[in-house]
């Protein structure tokens, strides 16, 4: 991680900064260890979903600005912006006003980030009436706009046009907020796309998730950034077992061996986050090979047809994510397998799944490691 914070630090440059997005656990990594990796590549802050992740990461020690990406709006999530030093999202009135009464009684001015709305139709003020929310907070002696955001919904696309059409709509709020008021604020539009396909949507920072953790967001891209996945996932062969011919396999029986077959029981399951709909749709890699993965998967164990491979034995490690040898895995596979996107797939890791440093990576059952 700490690698590709630092190739999208030379890609944006020394005058534009790094935000690190590391919600849902850092996208499955572990968000203290994705923070940390981050920060020392030369990420310059951090943006998380809830209140909840921005607090355990200041738990965790992390002592740079927190950006939460979505929407508070109790008053006790007002002290807890105040209590831990976090920038809360502003995108509406209401909203804004709550925050300033709560802020000036604490005797507090709360740097907050306007999110304006233009073309996600999901969190933010309509870009329309984006001016005039700014302005009606500049007025607020409890706040001060800090930063004024929106988010791409397709910056990702081969197609640009959706993406020029929100960034005019942003240039539009922007310059008529500069017009009427010289306060400088950080401008942020871009995401891992955004970042590396075009540096006109740089502004004054940009919001990385993704690319951080070593995958290109869409296939066009990849290349632009010699990024290395983060995560490895890998774990142990429990048992093997020779089976005859016909044999069916697993919950269902929605696999029969075609020949005498030898058959290795993995310990890693749906419960792990390997998507059940991957069964009989995936494989691992042994020593460089790669073996398919036979039957239903469950939620604690997976079979693998082993018969081509003579050498695995109880107690291998096998890889379902990541490199062995020069052959490897990626979440991007296993998201066109299953009709999904890379991001499902890394935040889809669950708890149960150790997350461990790859210097010392041997455990039983499943284990994701990181670098
Ligand atoms: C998740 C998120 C990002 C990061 O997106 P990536 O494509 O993973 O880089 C940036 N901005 C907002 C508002 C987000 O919700």
């Amino acid at each position: 991680m700490t690698h590709n914070t630092r190739l999208l630090r030379q890609r944006i440059g020394p005058h534009v900064k790094l935000m690190a997005v590391v919600k849902a656990n850092g996208y499955g990594h572990g968000d203290g260890a994705a923070a940390k990796a981050a920060r020392a590549g030369g990420a310059d802050a951090f943006a998380v979903a809830s209140l909840a992740e921005a607090v355990g990461l200041r738990r965790q020690g992390l002592r740079e600005p927190i950006l939460v990406l979505g929407h508070l709006s109790l008053i006790d999530e007002v002290h807890a912006c105040l209590r831990w030093r976090l920038l809360p999202t502003i995108s509406t009135l209401d909203q804004a006003r709550l925050f300033h009464t709560v802020a000036s009684r604490s005797g507090a001015c709360l740097p907050v980030h306007v999110n304006l709305d233009t073309g996600m139709a999901r969190l933010g003020v309509p870009w329309r009436e984006g001016v005039a929310l700014i302005q009606a907070i500049l007025h607020l002696d409890g706040l001060q706009v800090e930063g004024v955001y929106s988010h791409l919904a397709a910056a990702d696309a081969v197609d640009p046009s959706l993406t020029q059409q929100q960034q005019q709509r942003f240039d539009h709020v922007v310059a008529a907020l500069t017009n009427r008021q010289p306060a400088r604020f950080c401008r942020h539009l871009a995401n891992s796309a955004a970042a590396m396909a075009d540096s006109s949507l740089h502004y004054d920072m940009v919001r990385v998730g993704l690319a951080l953790y070593g995958h290109a967001p869409a296939e066009h891209l990849e290349g632009r950034l010699a990024l290395r996945p983060a995560m490895a996932v890998r774990a142990r062969v429990t048992i093997l077992k020779t089976v005859p011919a016909g044999t069916g396999v697993s919950y269902d029986h929605r696999y029969h061996t075609k020949r005498p077959s030898r058959l290795a029981v993995v310990a890693i399951g749906y419960a792990d986050g390997v998507p059940r709909l991957l069964s009989n749709h995936m494989g691992v890699l042994h020593r460089g090979r790669w073996l398919p993965q036979v039957g239903s998967i469950t939620m604690d164990q997976l079979m693998v047809d082993a018969t081509d491979d003579p050498q695995l034995h109880t107690g291998a490690v096998v890889t379902l994510l990541g490199h062995d040898g020069t052959a490897s895995i990626s979440p991007l596979q296993w998201s066109q397998a299953c009709s999904t996107i890379p991001w499902d797939i890394l935040c889809g890791f669950s708890s149960r799944l150790p997350r461990l440093r790859a210097a010392r990576s041997t455990r039983h059952g499943g284990q994701l490691t990181i670098n």
